[in-house]
């Protein structure tokens, strides 16, 4: 089958914590695709935002504040690493990951100007193809060319025990209560933004990551990308 460049791209989208990055970073790795973190993106310009005191319903106050932005990724060297982020020169990326700053992105992420901004950086990392693209709506709004769409779910409670063991591997206290508030909290503001809300594209081939190891997502995935190649 013959695909454009532009639609060279594979699209995984789902909520917080469905095993979205480490899945979408094995298959890049295995295609020898970019991985792209827009969720990264979004936890920058929240930091960003927060740091310098912007009020989010100011809409010029944001627009101001992002046209004065510098944004850079810095690709994982290992699989389990996650991507780093450098923001306005700084490097960001332990900053980022903190399920506070999830909140503050997921905030920032509902408003029409700062997805303007990001969906425009992301179109133009992807315009050449061979990316893996993770987030809410890279099927839906960012690539809807893209030739291979996938919606990862899971129960809340396996999300938030995945979530809980990885910030324990990181020698964090977790309480499973408030991480499992702020997961459900985040699934709804997400899906009910008005603005590109998490929602699964028409043709996105949805994968439930609850009944399944992380090895057999991968695994599923790159079958079914190879099937259509
Ligand atoms: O994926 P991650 O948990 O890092 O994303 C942080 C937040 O950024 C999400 O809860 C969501 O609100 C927002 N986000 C988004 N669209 C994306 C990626 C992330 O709105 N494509």
């Amino acid at each position: 089958m013959y695909l454009k460049a532009s639609q060279q791209i594979v699209t995984i989208d789902g909520p917080s914590g469905v095993g979205k990055s480490t899945i979408s970073r094995k298959v890049a790795s295995a295609l020898s695709f970019i991985y792209l973190d827009t969720g990264a993106m979004y936890r920058a310009v929240g930091l960003k935002l927060k740091q310098a005191g912007i009020d989010l319903q100011d809409d010029t106050a944001v627009r101001n504040c992002l046209a004065s932005m510098s944004l850079e990724l810095i690709p994982a060297t290992d699989e389990s690493e996650d991507v780093g982020v450098v923001l306005d020169g700084r490097d960001v990326s332990l900053e980022i990951r903190s399920p506070e700053m999830a909140m503050v992105a997921s905030a920032a992420s509902a408003l029409p100007v700062v997805r303007e901004k990001l969906t425009q950086m992301q179109q133009e990392i992807g315009s050449k193809g061979r990316i893996v693209a993770e987030g809410r709506d890279t099927g839906t709004i960012v690539f809807p060319q893209a030739a291979w769409k996938f919606y990862l779910d899971a129960a809340p409670e396996v999300r938030m025990q995945r979530r809980a063991e990885q910030l324990r591997g990181q020698g964090k206290q977790v309480n499973e209560k408030e991480l499992l508030d702020m997961i459900i909290k985040r699934d709804y503001d997400d899906q009910t933004r008005s603005i590109a809300p998490l929602c699964k594209a028409e043709d996105a081939r949805v994968i439930d990551t609850g009944a399944l190891s992380i090895e057999e997502v991968a695994e599923t995935m790159l079958k079914a990308i190879e099937l259509v190649k």
